[in-house]
């Protein structure tokens, strides 16, 4: 049996490179997609929020006010946690993020994503509809609460800047919230409701429907290990379960661990996680969550997937691959209970996952300018699921010469030296 040989090999199955993998196919390119597991979506892009966050504008960058770096650098806050041992090597990155976060550069970085998230839903639409699971995507938008005045005022702010991107936000008092999630009990100053995103009930699913997309349309998924990926003459080979797989060109998305590919190539590109943790709960009785609910102050997001209510936490900073140490989500546990009637956990044990990011919060889209026929597609932050289907489009609108929809020029690589 000879070699399976493509046009373009995309390495990882994640949504960032299935979307990717999709949007060549639609463009005539015969693709091979792999991955180290069986299945597609079973790491980041499975443990996700949910949310198609077409509302967020304005990207995580790191805090500027000194009383809230201060909050953090106590490390007692449920929003972002450190962890101690790994800080001397995060500590440059962190440095570096602190620099991209300044309010021009904040500022650059969101005009830059714009066209990608205005672009998100639309394209993830246009694959739910082809890939028929239109019961994968919910419309109910998501709600923000918040415990304190001053913190919804901050957010009222946000809302309104927001407003100038063409946002749609609501504000509610508590007797809205009630309305809106009568199953919820708490002290609420308010909360803001953006009705636009979407919400998937099952993100894990949604890859493995548009994985099976792009098989049924032809498309072949393969397992091996990316680690195996060697540049020939002209082309790009990789060592598969079932034997060689051989390309013109290879696409790294690999979400948080691209790096096994890039480094080894001699590439020095600042990737770094922000890990985070799930766990799911049954509702208590008849007990329903009509949208995915962030409690703000108290930093977790509940949110009803098909499996229960999920439960997601902040941000911990720690090596991607150090033992898990889910101390927010014990911390947010009590607190969830308080908000919402749950019962049992459903999960054994808590889910770790690790959201890929570059300092500036923007992914890395585009040429690998040392290698011919290499392309990166990685770093998508808090926002792969959202912006997997539209990185998707323009990376393979690079690829295959048309005109791309969105400026590539921010997401180029070159922009680290
Ligand atoms: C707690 C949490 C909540 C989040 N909430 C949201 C949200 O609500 N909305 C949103 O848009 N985003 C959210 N995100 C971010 C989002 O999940 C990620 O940005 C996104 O999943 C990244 O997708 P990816 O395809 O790049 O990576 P992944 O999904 O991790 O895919 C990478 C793939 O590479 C494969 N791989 C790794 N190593 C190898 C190897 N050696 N060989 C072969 N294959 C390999 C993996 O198996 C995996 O399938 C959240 C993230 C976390 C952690």
């Amino acid at each position: 049996m000879g070699e399976p040989k493509a046009d373009v090999l995309v390495l990882g199955a994640g949504m960032v490179g299935v979307s990717a993998a999709l949007h060549l196919q639609q463009r005539g390119r015969d693709v091979i997609l792999v991955d180290r597991h069986e299945l597609a979506g079973e790491e980041t892009s499975h443990g996700n929020g949910g949310l198609i966050e077409c509302a967020s504008v304005f990207p995580y960058m790191f805090p500027r006010d000194v009383r809230e770096i201060l909050r953090y650098a106590i490390n007692s806050t449920p929003q972002v946690r450190y962890s101690v041992a790994d800080l001397p090597a995060f500590l440059p990155w962190l440095m570096r993020y602190y620099l991209a976060s300044s309010p021009e550069r904040a500022l650059h970085s969101a005009l830059a994503a714009l066209p990608l998230i205005r672009r998100s839903l639309l394209e993830h639409e246009a694959l739910i509809a082809e890939a028929g699971v239109p019961e994968l995507l919910r419309r109910t938008g998501w709600i923000k609460l918040f415990r304190s005045d001053a913190t919804l005022a901050k957010a009222i702010a946000d809302l309104e800047r927001a407003r100038q991107y063409g946002v749609a936000g609501e504000v509610l008092d508590a007797k809205a919230i009630a309305a809106r999630e009568p199953n919820l009990t708490g002290d609420f100053a308010g909360a803001v409701h953006w009705p636009a995103p979407g919400f998937v009930p099952d993100p894990g699913g949604l890859a493995k429907a548009y994985a099976a997309l792009f098989e049924r349309k032809g498309g072949r998924f393969r397992v091996g290990d990316a680690r195996t990926l060697q540049q020939g003459s002209g082309e790009w080979r990789l060592t598969g379960t079932d034997g060689a797989i051989v390309a013109r060109e290879a696409v790294v998305a690999l979400g948080p661990w691209s790096d096994l590919v890039f480094a080894p190539l001699g590439y020095s590109i600042p990737l770094s996680v922000k890990r985070g943790y799930h766990l799911h709960l049954a509702p208590r009785g008849n007990a329903v969550l009509h949208h995915p609910v962030l409690d703000a102050d108290l930093g977790y997001l509940l949110a009803p997937m098909n499996r229960g209510i999920r439960l997601t936490t902040g941000v911990e900073f720690a090596r991607r691959d150090a033992p898990p140490t889910p101390i927010q989500l014990q911390q947010a546990l009590p607190r969830a209970h308080k908000l919402f009637p749950l019962g049992e956990a459903i999960d054994a044990k808590p889910w770790l996952g690790a959201r890929p990011c570059l300092p500036d919060m923007l992914p890395v889209i585009g040429r690998a300018p040392r290698h011919a026929g290499l392309w990166f597609d990685f770093g998508h932050q808090h926002h792969g699921l959202t912006l997997g289907p539209a990185t998707g489009r323009l990376l393979a609108e690079l690829m295959t010469g048309e005109t791309p929809f969105a400026d590539p020029g921010p997401f180029a690589v070159e922009r680290f030296g």
